[in-house]
């Protein structure tokens, strides 16, 4: 089932522009064995502490995301572990990290969280918000943190419009960041696009889908 699902998204996604993150968070290293083994190597995990234990557990061409809320606590522990922070939701976050890459002598790259969605329990920057970041230039003062582009969810509903109308915002808002800083360099990743709604997260222009419930099943909290 699960080489299955890895093989099918691969396909689909192939000439589309957009890469695959399994979203493995909860799921035995069993299961990522199964993906790895169908050839999936990059992973998507959610808590700081399941991370550090499955990454010993799995090959070293593995890459890892982290997804998740990140606590200003555990960012220590991650800095040089991941491939890509995709969930920075606060200018302090960003600030911890930076100077503790800065103390680990790496730079880390990071997306930006935007908040589209409609539910407000979901974490992250307003469009505004970001704006007057970049506007204002403060990235500048950034030692070993490199912005990569931005993260996002549609709101969760069967809407196909609205989900459509929150992944177009989401991209709209890069391409304003792009206008406001076009100096900016290698701000070019969109994640969006979950196990339900990725075909029109990739329609609208994302690169990086994170797909978690379609390739490993539900999860067990
Ligand atoms: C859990 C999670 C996913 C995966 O969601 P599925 O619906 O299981 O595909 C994607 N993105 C983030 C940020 C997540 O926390």
């Amino acid at each position: 089932m699960i080489a299955q699902e890895i093989r099918s998204l691969h396909e689909q996604l192939r000439g589309s522009g957009a890469r695959l993150v399994a979203v493995s968070k909860f799921h035995p290293v069993e299961a990522l064995r199964e993906a790895y083994d169908a050839g999936q190597r990059l992973f998507g995990e959610s808590r700081v502490q399941e991370l550090l234990e499955k990454i010993p557990q799995m090959p070293a061409d593995v890459s890892w995301h982290f997804i998740g809320h990140l606590q200003t606590n555990k960012v220590r522990p991650l800095i040089g572990r991941v491939a890509l922070i995709e969930s920075v939701d606060s200018l302090r976050l960003l600030d911890i990290i930076d100077r503790e890459s800065l103390r680990a002598g790496i730079t880390t790259r990071i997306l930006m969280q935007l908040h589209v969605a409609a539910e407000q329990t979901k974490t992250g920057f307003t469009p505004a918000e970001l704006l007057d970041y970049f506007r204002s230039r403060r990235f500048e003062s950034l030692k070993a943190t490199h912005i990569c582009g931005l993260m996002g969810m549609a709101t969760n509903t069967d809407d196909t419009a609205r989900i459509r109308a929150d992944f177009h915002a989401i991209r709209a808002t890069r391409d304003e960041i792009l206008t406001l800083c076009p100096d900016l360099r290698g701000f070019d990743t969109i994640s969006m696009g979950m196990s339900g709604d990725w075909p029109i997260a990739v329609e609208e222009g994302s690169t990086l889908v994170r797909i978690g419930t379609r390739i490993f099943g539900r999860r067990q909290y």
